[in-house]
């Protein structure tokens, strides 16, 4: 039987932009303000601060991306408590943590988290249906690969 996660209508949303995307964040935030207000928010420390200030609703932050938000923010998918993650990285510079954002990025993947990484993906899935509804999620089972081996 595979396994189902029940998304509640109102989604946790996980939001993180690189420096030179902040303002791409923010503009699309601006525009979708009566929806965001609607959801949960969870950010990295500069960018929640932003959204704070443009959404007026308390967002929660975590540590910075480069001092660790990345990683706090991939813990909190491992353990189920963010249902979509709206990421706007930089695809033109590298930045310190690249190796949090490649991990935050896996995770996102290994535990099917729909997931934006630029504008016009974050409007597909703000349009989408299920951003106001129940949703049910599948949670891939990792059983097989991990009868394989010594992982647990
Ligand atoms: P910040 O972190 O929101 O604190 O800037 C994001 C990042 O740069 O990874």
């Amino acid at each position: 039987m595979p396994k189902i996660k029940k998304l509640a209508a109102r989604k946790r949303i996980a939001m993180v932009a690189h420096d030179n995307r902040k303002a791409d964040l923010i503009k699309w935030a601006a525009s979708n303000k009566d929806q965001l207000r609607q959801h949960e928010l969870i950010a990295t420390g500069t960018t929640g601060r932003l959204l704070e200030e443009m959404l007026e609703i308390p967002v929660k932050r975590v540590l910075s991306g480069p001092l660790g938000g990345d990683q706090q923010l991939g813990a909190m998918i491992a353990t189920g408590e963010i249902d979509i993650m709206i990421f706007f990285w930089d695809p033109m510079e590298a930045q310190p943590h690249d190796s949090d954002v490649k991990a935050l990025l896996r995770l996102v993947v290994a535990w099917n988290i729909p997931m934006a990484c630029d504008r016009a993906t974050a409007d597909f899935i703000m349009t989408s249906p299920y951003m106001s509804s129940e949703y049910e999620a599948a949670v891939p089972d990792y059983t097989d690969y991990l009868s394989r081996g010594i992982h647990t």
